[in-house]
């Protein structure tokens, strides 16, 4: 079995695995990220992989990284970062530089996305919608098996989508943007707009905040409902019921099969599900005379993006170590699991295999279009 290195590049962290064809992290470092100094977060990532490929140096077939940014369409450059110092940055050169050995570069929610649909949540389906919900709103899209990324490379960005026209004014310089009604900062401004408006309905709310509507945050939030306090479960109705409404308008443009919903604000589990399948059903164009998509929460956690820039970065690189592939065949093509699995070896294959034997697959989806 190969094995591939997979690095996530956050505003804060480098951590980085050693992942095997089945997705499980044999592996695994962790490093702050010198985010100020482009030069010292590149150095960051090289000393990680290298720590990594020791010992498992002969088995490494590729080496990805998903960073936190907009990644060009060439999968190069990192045109921007909020949260790095990064600016029109070569990255693939830079790392490929200290390293001596080629990488493959992804944004991170797209490679957490690959993760989900071929190992975690949206496991078998070819179209997938991963919507990231923690501070603001992220996502990423997965068609026909093959991630999405647009002309330049930024697609899924739906948090800005208007749902309110003249709404809540957001960071975007935008009014009435789909995160100002649906995210972990639309959950705390609920509840504390609630403990002050209403304070004897907020008792247990203001009680975990230390008194204060200010002291209400996420966590308080999330015990709250979890005690069944009726504010609390109505501050998760309230932007649950957001998330369905803006899930069934992405259903109108994509009809996905799948929409896996991670982020820090998912860890709430069904208190924002529940929610949000409800409104979906209510929101959905042609309800009652179509399928469903799935609302499933994120199976892989922190690790989605080490798993996914490893998955990613394996199907991108021609195999080193491995017999070269069928000439007819070819190399796999960038980010085309189905196609490129059924073409690589015999053990992806029986991965593939188990995929279309999972009754979570897409072909229950098309049963499901003929009721
Ligand atoms: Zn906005």
């Amino acid at each position: 079995m190969t094995l591939a290195i997979g690095v996530d590049v956050g505003g804060t962290k480098v951590a980085a695995g050693v992942v095997d064809e089945e997705g499980r992290i044999l592996a695994k470092l962790k490093r702050s990220t010198p985010a100020a100094s482009p030069a010292r977060t590149e150095q960051a990532i090289a000393d990680v992989v290298t720590e990594l490929l020791t010992g498992h140096q002969d088995r490494i077939t590729a080496i990805g990284l998903g960073a936190a940014g907009f990644v060009d369409s060439a999968r190069a450059t990192m045109l921007f970062a909020p949260n790095l110092a990064w600016r029109d940055e070569p990255l693939k050169q830079r790392v490929e530089e200290r390293l001596g050995r080629e990488v493959v570069v992804e944004n991170d929610a797209n490679a957490s996305a690959w993760a989900e649909a071929r190992f975690g949540a949206a496991r078998g389906h070819r179209d997938v919608m991963l919507v990231a919900v923690g501070t603001g709103i992220g996502a990423s899209i997965i068609i026909g098996g093959e991630l999405y990324r647009g002309r330049w490379g930024i697609a899924g960005e739906p948090g800005h989508f208007r749902v309110v026209p003249d709404g809540r004014l957001c960071g975007c310089g935008n009014r009435g943007c789909w995160e100002q009604y649906s995210s972990g900062n639309a959950l705390v401004a609920e509840a504390r707009e609630f403990a002050r408006r209403t304070p004897e309905g907020a008792m247990r709310l203001l009680q975990l905040g230390g008194g204060r509507p200010e002291g209400i945050s996420g966590p308080e939030i999330t015990q709250a409902a979890t005690e069944g306090d009726p504010a609390a479960l109505r501050c998760f109705q309230t932007v649950g019921g957001w998330l369905g409404q803006g899930l069934a308008d992405l259903a109108a443009i994509l009809d996905p099969a799948c929409f896996v919903v991670g982020g820090g604000v998912s860890e709430a589990g069904d208190l924002l599900i529940d929610p949000a399948r409800a409104a979906f059903e209510r929101a959905l164009t042609g309800r009652g005379h179509r399928p469903y998509a799935e609302i499933k929460v994120a199976q892989l956690g922190q690790d989605a993006g080490i798993v996914g820039a490893a998955d990613l970065a394996r199907q991108t690189t021609a195999p080193q170590t491995t017999a070269p592939s069928s000439p007819s065949s070819g190399p796999p093509g960038p980010g085309a699991f189905m196609r490129s699995t059924s073409t690589t070896n015999p053990a992806t294959k029986a991965a593939t295999a188990q995929n279309t034997a999972n009754p979570d697959s897409d072909q229950c989806a098309a049963v499901a279009t003929t009721r």
